[in-house]
């Protein structure tokens, strides 16, 4: 039987060049893909269609001055966006919007019941991107202008984002933190970059309890992961209903990652992948947009993502 599984994937997420030594490098995804090639999971998976995102969707997450800002910086060759190490080229604007292109092209295709899941292997990342500021290698929010999307086109009233990315996704918090129709939760290492993610961060205004942070002590493993996710996490999800449900799939809580200090294995995120298909299976008919934030250890994200697409795909 044909997969019902979606891998989004662009060659110009190569093209999105930061600079010698960057961590957030083309390799990432060519040694991903390379490695499911390999293990024969690339041809066994649906490939999904994938268009730049209009700048209209764009802007249902960011400021016009902020895509004004990425947009010129990208085009001049400007090569740092932040204060820190987000880098740029002239190809970078139009990866962004292919990025975010992908998840909306997996939105569309879950919505749809053409596919049960989609994984968007995307680059550059998006979670740390607010909605007037690139950060942390991120330009645009993909899965904040994904969320919009299914929202304004397919009508969700309520999607949930599961970011398991090691860093807390201060972007895709930000965005949401007043808006009750995304209940974002994160499992993050804690206290490290960014610095946001504490525990009392809930949510504000009408979005009051729709923001759960789990913050986690450096060198956290399997006990507290997949502890939080059935003490915490599952519950949550259970009492907000999502329509739709999205992961924030980093994969640096690898324990071999560079950038972090967690203990995950690829098991790890075999297991969050099964519970969160659970949940799915029970809530949403199983609609999952998984969506590739960090993960820096090249041989480690390629198998992470392995794990993830077996679950996802069986
Ligand atoms: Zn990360």
């Amino acid at each position: 039987m044909a997969s019902r599984t979606g891998i989004a994937y662009n060659e110009i997420f190569l093209g999105h060049d930061t600079g010698p030594g960057h961590p957030e490098r083309p390799a990432r995804l060519e040694s991903l893909i390379a490695h499911l090639q390999s293990c024969g999971l690339w041809t066994n998976l649906q490939h999904v269609m994938i268009d730049p995102a209009p700048e209209e969707w764009i802007l249902k997450a960011h400021s016009p001055d902020h895509v004004r800002f990425v947009r010129d910086a990208c085009l001049s060759g400007r090569g740092v966006l932040d204060d820190g190490d987000t880098r740029v080229c002239a190809v970078s604007y139009d990866a962004a919007l292919m990025a975010a292109g992908a998840v909306i092209a997996g939105v569309d295709a879950v919505m749809s019941g053409v596919l049960k899941n989609v994984f968007c292997a995307v680059r550059p990342p998006g979670h740390h991107a607010e909605s007037g500021r690139a950060m942390g290698f991120c330009l645009f929010n993909n899965v904040a202008v994904g969320a919009r999307y299914a929202a304004f086109r397919h009508s969700v009233k309520r999607a949930a984002v599961i970011d398991w990315d090691v860093h807390h996704g201060n972007g895709t918090q930000e965005i949401f933190y007043a808006d009750r129709s995304v209940f974002y939760v994160s499992l993050h290492q804690y206290p490290f970059y960014p610095g946001t993610g504490a525990a009392d961060e809930r949510g504000t205004g009408d979005g009051r309890e729709y923001t759960l942070n789990i913050p986690l002590g450096t060198g956290s493993g399997d006990g507290e992961y997949l502890g939080s996710f059935r003490r915490d996490v599952l519950p949550a999800l259970d009492a907000y209903r999502p329509e739709l449900i999205f992961i924030s799939a980093g994969f640096d809580a690898h324990r071999l990652d560079p950038l972090a200090g967690m203990k995950l294995t690829e098991e790890s995120f075999a297991e969050m992948t099964r519970l969160t298909m659970e949940a799915a299976g029970t809530l949403c008919d199983g609609r999952i947009v998984s969506v590739l934030e960090g993960g820096y250890h090249l041989d480690s994200l390629a198998r992470s993502v392995e794990s993830h697409l077996r679950v996802l795909s069986s």
